[in-house]
């Protein structure tokens, strides 16, 4: 099997029916990278820029996260990295930052992510400045983690736009284009999508933190876990409620959280009319060859069927039609 992946390295993910699919990786230390060449992906949909932090004894200065920018654009080319600004805080502590005082009861939804650096900012800055200088003479493609409502979009973006100004006038190079990506991973934010949409450059679905947030269940719990299936209609019909408009307004729509990296999962993704996926990289070779072997066209209408009177079992509804189809 191993051999068969690596022999669709080369071949890009077409399904049967013509429909070119974006396949992604997530990636987060330097050697990372080198899953883009391994597996033929389309480019790094998630770049954790927090690994960095976390494996690092001491805060990394500006001048070490743009080496580690730079070093992943460069072994990326001509492919598009799309960098996560940090998310840290909450359950993902830096031994060398102090977090909340008080410590937390509930850190996935703590003091995390964008709540910590849009109010520490000298941390974003820097960040901002790294992302920004390394990213010069190509384009920038940023996204910010655990946007909660539209306005903490705005004020990161101009956290980053002040940056920009601050380097223009120091007469270096800036990056040839800056494209602006929010995460949806809060189930708020999907209430606020007619104000969110027309502001963005493109969005990421992260469906590990949304998943808990919708069932209210701990992501990490060992008893709840594998509790709440991701092929559950309250998932499909929230990710579809969101794909939907999103791409009547033009804004690409990727997935990635662990979900898309699980082949019948992504193929239910794909029946949703979600066409970009940002994965594990261990899992592109079998999610490639779902895709290389999948009717969409067949799919859909099926998809929406199940969407609006769920079958008792989904996973199996959507494992005996893969089987029936030759998926
Ligand atoms: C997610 O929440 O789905 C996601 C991609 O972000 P992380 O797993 O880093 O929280
Ligand atoms: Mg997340």
């Amino acid at each position: 099997r191993r051999a068969a992946y690596a022999a669709l390295r080369a071949l890009p993910p077409v399904t049967k029916d013509g429909q070119r699919i974006t396949l992604m990786v997530n990636a987060g230390l330097r050697d990372d990278a080198a899953a883009l060449d391994l597996t033929g992906a389309d480019g790094i949909g998630l770049f954790r820029t927090e690994f960095q932090f976390l494996v690092s004894a001491t805060l990394p200065q500006r001048e070490r996260q743009q080496r580690l920018y730079r070093d992943v654009l460069e072994a990326a080319g001509d492919r598009p990295v799309v960098f996560r600004t940090v998310d840290i805080g909450g359950d993902k502590a830096l031994p060398y930052m102090r977090s909340d005082e008080n410590g937390e009861e509930n850190p996935a939804m703590g003091w995390r992510a964008l709540r910590v650096a849009l109010e520490r900012n000298g941390l974003m800055k820097a960040q901002a400045r790294a992302l920004l200088e390394a990213a010069a003479g190509r384009t920038l493609n940023v996204m910010f983690p655990m946007v909660s409502e539209p306005w903490e979009f705005d004020e990161a973006k101009r956290l980053f736009e002040a940056q920009r100004d601050w380097i223009t006038s120091r007469h270096r190079a800036l990056p040839t284009q800056i494209r602006y990506g929010s995460m949806l991973e809060v189930p708020a934010l999907a209430e606020c999508l007619d104000l969110l949409l027309p502001k963005l450059d493109f969005l990421s679905i992260g469906t590990n933190d949304l998943t808990q947030f919708l069932f209210a269940a701990d992501r990490a719990h060992p008893k709840l876990a594998e509790r709440y299936d991701w092929l559950s209609p309250a998932i499909l019909r929230f990710l579809r409620r969101v794909a939907v408009p999103a791409k009547e307004k033009g804004v690409p729509v990727t997935i990635c959280g662990e979900m898309g990296g699980r082949t019948l999962e992504a193929m239910a993704l794909l029946g949703l009319g979600i066409e970009r996926l940002s994965i594990t990289p261990i899992a592109v070779g079998p999610v490639k060859a779902m895709v290389r072997s999948l009717d969409l066209a067949k799919l859909k209408p099926e998809m929406e069927r199940w969407l609006s009177e769920p079958p008792p079992n989904m996973r199996k509804a959507l494992t005996e039609w893969a089987q029936a189809h030759g998926v």
